[in-house]
């Protein structure tokens, strides 16, 4: 379906493109007008002060924000952000992203975002520590095991949560370990949730692969950013058999046009922006990457990378979104025109979040699950909602995104539907 071209496009917000794909996608469904007005809106934005004593016994003040989109199908959840870039518009785009994301997966919960406006790269270990703690302080009575229950995102990680964890359950007088998700398997975190938006990128590359006839084995992938989705990502469809013949961090990306051995290239986990420094027979720049003559293009890295300038360049016959926001709605318009598949954020990252429930459901239930367990469970709710998403698709003609805003949708809507409005 070709639309009008939009003039705005790279200035796109979070929440500024999370607005207008709803928009768009409403427009399809027949979802009453007040729902959609509803989600339009965070139910909650809460923007606190952090203050913290640096190592020098300077103190500085970080804001913080945590942002509660809808909870109409469950508790709020979703990441919290350490980044310079967090805003308050930034935490309700990416709250309603995870509203969607959950429902599409159809998983109990609601959509949240937050962060702190910092650089973590700028704080020694104990700094990332103590604003850490003081921020859970800032937002305890926010957040809670059936309330809202944050997780890693970008600038944070398993350690994080752990800390929030325990400054959370310190102040409830007992161990709380169902209040953030994304912890250290040692005090309940669950096998497989750091591989799993990777790994549902992945599951769903494959998936889109078979549904365009295509072999999964020798499938030409480029991956742009190499930190946790990226990596996992391409090492998955590696092992499955396709070619990654290129992968990218900040500083630029390497080509192999006969496929690299993902195995051999540090994720950012692993070392950090050393993406380059391995041998291939090419190096191209982190733009670069993105026009690549490849069969998938897997951008993993931050928000707002395929914009009105690059679209049109951009040669892969499909693109499978790793980041949250990669595309921006000008680019998404001209990706429609063009006929360039776009299996949208929302359903193929959504892996983490899933495996986030599944660590909720673990602690709920007192029992560890298997590594077998996990990436079972894992790989049938992507495929599930894979398949949901396919029959709005066809039954409807519209892209990729538009069908999994459809799912997502018509699940939030039946249940404002079924619960009412109160009082
Ligand atoms: N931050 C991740 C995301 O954007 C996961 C959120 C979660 O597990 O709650 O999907």
């Amino acid at each position: 379906m070709a639309t009008q071209r939009t003039q705005t496009d790279d200035t796109s917000t979070a929440l500024a493109t999370a607005r207008r794909q709803l928009e768009r996608a409403a427009a399809e469904t027949d979802v009453n007008e007040q729902v959609v007005e509803r989600l339009k809106h965070p139910s909650k934005l809460l923007r606190v002060a952090v203050p913290l004593e640096r190592d020098d016994g300077s103190v500085e003040v970080f804001e913080g924000y945590r942002a509660q989109h809808d909870d109409v199908r469950g508790p709020y959840k979703g990441g919290l952000r350490y980044h310079p870039h967090v805003t308050a518009d930034e935490c309700i785009g990416l709250s309603m992203w995870m509203t969607w994301k959950c429902a599409v997966i159809d998983i109990p919960f609601g959509g949240a975002k937050g962060g702190v406006v910092v650089d973590p790269t700028d704080l020694s270990p104990e700094e990332k520590e103590r604003l850490t703690r003081r921020f859970a302080e800032e937002i305890r009575d926010f957040v809670g095991p059936t309330t809202d229950i944050p997780a890693p995102d970008m600038g944070t990680d398993a350690q994080t949560m752990a800390w929030f964890m325990d400054a959370y359950s310190m102040q409830e007088g007992e161990t709380v370990p169902g209040v953030v998700t994304g912890k250290p398997r040692v005090i309940g975190g669950s096998y497989g949730r750091e591989e799993a938006p990777g790994r549902s990128v992945a599951i769903v590359t494959r998936a889109a692969a078979e549904y365009y006839d295509v072999s999964l084995d020798g499938l030409r992938v480029a991956v742009q950013g190499y930190g946790s989705v990226g990596a996992n990502a391409a090492r998955c469809l590696d092992d499955w058999g396709a070619d990654v013949v290129a992968v990218s961090d900040v500083n630029g990306a390497i080509h192999d046009p006969d496929g690299l051995d993902t195995w051999a290239v540090p994720s950012h986990e692993e070392e950090p922006e050393a993406v380059t420094t391995c041998d291939a027979p090419e190096t191209i720049s982190s733009s670069a990457i993105l026009e690549l003559d490849v069969d998938v293009l897997v951008p993993a890295a931050v928000g707002n990378v395929l914009t009105a300038s690059n679209a049109p360049d951009v040669q892969a016959d499909f693109v499978v979104e790793g980041a949250n926001g990669p595309t921006t709605a000008a680019a998404d318009e001209i990706f429609d025109e063009r006929g360039v598949p776009v299996v949208p954020d929302i359903l193929a990252n959504a892996g983490g979040v899933a495996v986030s429930y599944f660590e909720w459901l673990q602690h709920i239930n007192r029992h560890s699950w298997s590594a077998e367990r996990v990436d079972e469970e894992l790989e049938s709710k992507m495929l599930s909602a894979w398949d949901a998403v396919v029959e709005a698709a066809e039954a409807r003609d519209v892209t990729w995104r538009v069908a999994a805003y459809i799912v997502a949708l018509s699940r939030i809507a039946e249940a404002k539907d079924t619960r009412g409005l109160w009082p």
